[in-house]
């Protein structure tokens, strides 16, 4: 481990070198084909050819300039964003847990300022992952992400997932916001129930609490809709996005309804690097090549081959107990710890995820071939098969 770092990380021993479509290389020069995406990042695939250019561009012509200033390129990722999703506004920062962060704010001071009620209190569910801000920890329902970070902020509350009266009983007059994940990503795969879902939105409207969904995993294009809402048949008052935003390159934004745009008001929330030029500039160029080149589509196909394909090589496998996800966010359920199985993976050339201990993530990119899923198909059979339990 280098000596110059803080261990905040269990890192592979593998130093990633250079990246194209689903194929990364390492300084020593040995090919893998990428099921991770640097965690659903890169679901353009590594370099794409279209947001580099847009990111080169860009960088011949300007790359910071304040918020106080108008951003032309912000303007325009922010209408793409809003003509294609059912929010209305939206907020660019950096990173995953800024945009839940400005969920969390929006949804306060909403309701503090325009509602005048009081309420604070966010609901979140076991199993979630928000991020690492203390707000965002906080949020988190997992306890190893908060250890040691006491006192948290007040105003949280963290219940089971899909149990609606258990909901309805945490719901008081204090509450400001649900917040959720629609497929748990981090937690081990685990999508909401689709009735339940629907109960929560339709509490949300006849109590007057926002509904917050984090999309920072789920959202462009993953689960093989642009967000996925989209599946479920509601529309949430917020959602947040980061990861694959930026097709690598460091962005985040909330996403909110026109209701809350009265909620923030010039000096109430901000940040300096939020939608730059720069960022932007790949926003915009994450975005076009996903609407025009049906990338969400392409996700549904590849994600139910991938799935279709592993239920058939994984079938009767002892230490396989399920296969589930939605597009292409994939998690194997199995009998016990997958380390061992990840580094095997990675000795013969494939990169693959765990989503707690004993889930096996698959996370290629939204342009994946049929060809790379029956590689890292036959690869994980191999192994997976081998595990004695
Ligand atoms: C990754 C992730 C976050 C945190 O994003 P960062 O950019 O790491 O802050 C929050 N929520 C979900 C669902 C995530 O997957």
């Amino acid at each position: 481990m280098a000596q110059s770092l803080l261990p905040t990380y269990a890192r592979f021993p593998l130093a990633l070198v250079k990246g194209e479509g689903s194929r990364v290389w390492d300084d020593q020069g040995k090919e893998y084909l990428d099921f991770i995406s640097g965690i659903a990042v890169t679901n353009l695939g590594h370099a794409p050819a279209r947001v580099k250019e847009a990111l080169v561009k860009q960088l011949d012509e300007l790359w910071h300039v304040s918020n106080l200033f108008r951003i032309p390129n912000q303007e325009e990722a922010g209408k793409l964003l809003t003509d294609n999703s059912c929010g209305d506004a939206v907020f660019f920062c950096n990173s995953g847990a800024e945009a839940n962060e400005a969920a969390i704010k929006l949804a306060r001071r909403y309701q503090q300022l325009v509602q005048n009620n009081g309420r604070f209190e966010i609901i979140t569910f076991e199993q979630s992952f928000h991020g690492r801000t203390l707000a965002t920890l906080t949020a988190t329902g997992q306890s190893k992400v908060k250890e040691g970070f006491a006192p948290l902020p007040a105003g949280f509350k963290t219940i089971p997932l899909n149990d609606l009266k258990l909901l309805e009983e945490a719901v008081t007059e204090q509450t400001a916001a649900i917040m959720l994940e629609l497929v748990q990503a981090e937690g081990g795969i685990h999508p909401v129930d689709r009735e339940y879902i629907h109960a929560v939105q339709a509490l949300c409207q006849r109590e007057g609490i926002l509904l917050i969904v984090d999309e920072i995993q789920t959202g462009m294009g993953r689960t093989g809709k642009l967000f996925a809402y989209e599946h479920f048949g509601i529309e949430p008052d917020i959602f947040t996005l980061a990861k694959g935003l930026g097709s690598g390159f460091p962005v985040g934004a909330m996403v909110a309804k026109e209701k809350l745009r009265e909620g923030f008001t010039a000096g109430s929330h901000g940040s300096t690097f939020g939608g730059t030029p720069i960022a932007t500039s790949v926003v915009k160029a994450t975005l076009e090549t996903m609407l025009e080149e049906r990338v969400p589509a392409k996700a549904a196909e590849a994600g139910e081959y991938l799935m279709r394909r592993l239920r058939e090589a994984l079938s009767g496998v002892p230490f396989v107990q399920d296969v589930r996800g939605l597009g292409l966010l994939v998690g194997i359920q199995c009998a016990g710890p997958v380390s061992s199985v990840l580094a095997e993976a990675q000795a013969k050339g494939l990169l693959v995820l765990s989503a707690g201990p004993n889930v096996v993530r698959l996370l290629p990119n939204l342009l994946v071939t049929k060809d790379e899923i029956e590689e890292a198909v036959a690869i994980l059979a191999e192994l997976l098969k081998a595990v004695q339990v």
